[in-house]
């Protein structure tokens, strides 16, 4: 079956599944990729027509170490481990990731009394490699920095990664292993019953032996429809600036701040696309669809940015966007298994789900077994080569080769990001084809660059026809 977005779903016995995962973003669809390694039925829902498109498309993208992690949380062994799992998972597949290291920098007397702390607390989570930097080591690192900068904590390891990507792979490989994957597909009733829960959704009804709600902000939500209230989703969102691609020469590492009470704080990052990366805020709200940026927001940015790296104002800003985290008012995961009802939920994947995300799949299948499921054996998983969106590594445009072999290659349509028909044409061709504009930016970078899609607009629109846009 495959990839399926519209119509009717199957009936019958092709409805009825060992597992349904609901929730594809970078979470729901990490588990759907470790499950598709047993003789599993499998199907990964989502209620929007992408994968992908929920919080797992708007954050940081940073693949952390977990070195500031609350050390004995569930979420300090998962980020640690998924960092690891990641990193090499990404080397693989071909998701660009970037080892920049971060530098944790000290503004005032009160954060450069932290570094210590924060230096011990990186080796109860496992990690002996941060160093201390005086100021004057520091400026040799980052000479951009801005004045008043007195110290740093050096964590190597901190890295930049592709999100979209990565929920593509999981998504792709999954796929081709044998999962079916619902989109357009929103769960609104659950009708608990054996062998077979009852999934009512937008497209018709699925059976589900064992279910896993991945539903991110909504996890609550998808809880109460199976008669749970244990944690409740406050959206906390975090407003974030891209800088053009002239600033990427002003930084070389992740800045991040010493953290305070409401998180991680205002980093200045460059990303693997080329560009540097403000932000994020954080604001507690209650709307889980509160996407947009305010003034308000991004003009704090501006600010918390121009004490870092003074001159990133005077660059050009390519875009700004939001996510919402999911906080549930506990610093950890809220994963838990529910054996009577055969039920696994993966709440409370705040700010470093994207990293933790392989670790939490593993996680998850140990606790459907412990609801009863047995796997079976395991084989190996279809491989999976993803496109590659990183300035760090050769793109379709600069292959020679590739270009010799397909001219099509070399036919850039989005000059800011440089962008060829080649990539275009092989997103929509690809197991997980694109439904619309967004979801071919987040494939190809294609309309992501400074003009944002005003001079390739039509063209792309005009090939969107042309390859079959959303066809599947
Ligand atoms: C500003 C910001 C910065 C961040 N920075 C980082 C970072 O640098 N590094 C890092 O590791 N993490 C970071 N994170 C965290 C990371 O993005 C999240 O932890 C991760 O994306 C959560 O993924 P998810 O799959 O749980 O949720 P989502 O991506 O939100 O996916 C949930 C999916 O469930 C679907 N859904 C919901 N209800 C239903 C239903 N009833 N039926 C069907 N489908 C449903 C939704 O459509 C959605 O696609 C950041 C987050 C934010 C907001």
């Amino acid at each position: 079956m495959g990839v399926t977005r519209r119509g009717p779903l199957p009936a019958g016995g092709a409805a009825a599944y060992d597992v349904v995962v609901v929730g594809a973003g970078v979470v729901g669809s990490a588990i759907a990729r470790a499950l598709a390694r047993h003789p599993l039925r499998v199907a990964l829902v989502d209620a929007a027509d992408d994968v992908g498109d929920g919080t797992s498309k708007a954050n940081t993208a940073i693949l952390h170490t977990g070195f500031d992690a609350v050390p004995g949380t569930l979420e300090a062994r998962l980020v640690r481990e998924g960092h690891r799992l990641l990193d090499a998972y990404a080397r693989e597949t071909g998701i660009p990731v970037e080892p920049l290291g971060a530098l944790l920098v000290a503004w005032d007397e009160q954060q450069r009394a932290a570094l210590p702390r924060l230096a011990h607390k990186a080796e109860r989570n496992g990690h002996r490699t941060t160093r201390l930097l005086s100021a004057p080591e520091l400026a040799l690192r980052e000479p951009h920095l801005g004045a008043g900068a007195l110290a740093a904590l050096e964590v190597p390891g901190e890295s930049v990664i592709c999100p979209w990507t990565t929920t593509l792979a999981y998504a792709t490989q999954a796929v081709r292993s044998g999962v079916d994957l619902h989109l357009n597909c929103r769960v609104e009733e659950v009708r608990p019953g054996d062998p077979y829960h009852r999934l009512v959704t937008r497209r018709g009804v699925l059976g589900a032996r064992h279910l896993v709600n991945a539903c991110g902000l909504h996890a609550d939500g998808f809880d109460a429809l199976l008669g749970r209230a244990d944690f409740t989703v406050t959206p906390r969102r975090g407003q974030l600036v891209v800088f053009d691609k002239f600033a990427r020469d002003l930084v070389r590492h992740i800045l991040l701040p010493v953290p305070g009470p409401l998180g991680k704080g205002v980093l200045v990052s460059p990303t693997v696309y080329g560009n540097v990366m403000l932000g994020p805020t954080a604001e507690d709200l209650d709307d889980k669809t509160a996407t947009g940026t305010t003034a308000e927001g991004l003009a704090g940015l501006r600010e918390q940015g121009g004490r870092i790296l003074p001159a990133l104002l005077d660059e050009e800003v390519t875009a700004v966007y939001a996510g919402l985290r999911a906080a549930t008012g506990q610093e950890d995961y809220r994963i838990a298994a529910h054996p009577a009802l055969r039920y696994v939920t993966v709440g409370g994947i705040r700010s470093t789900g994207l990293t933790a995300s392989l670790a939490i799949a593993d996680h998850v299948l140990g606790l459907l077994a412990d609801c009863g499921l047995d796997p079976g054996p395991e084989r190996p998983l279809a491989p999976v080569r993803m496109p590659n969106l990183g300035e760090g590594f050769p793109r379709p445009y600069r292959d020679a080769g590739l270009i010799a072999r397909d001219a099509e290659f070399g036919a850039i349509v989005c000059h800011c990001e440089r962008v060829t028909r080649g990539e275009i044409r092989a997103a929509f061709t690809s197991t997980i084809p694109p439904a619309g504009p967004d979801g071919l930016r987040r494939r190809t970078r294609a309309r992501g660059g400074r003009c944002q899609g005003h001079f390739c607009g039509a063209e792309l629109r005009a090939l969107s026809e042309e390859y079959g846009e959303g066809t599947r």
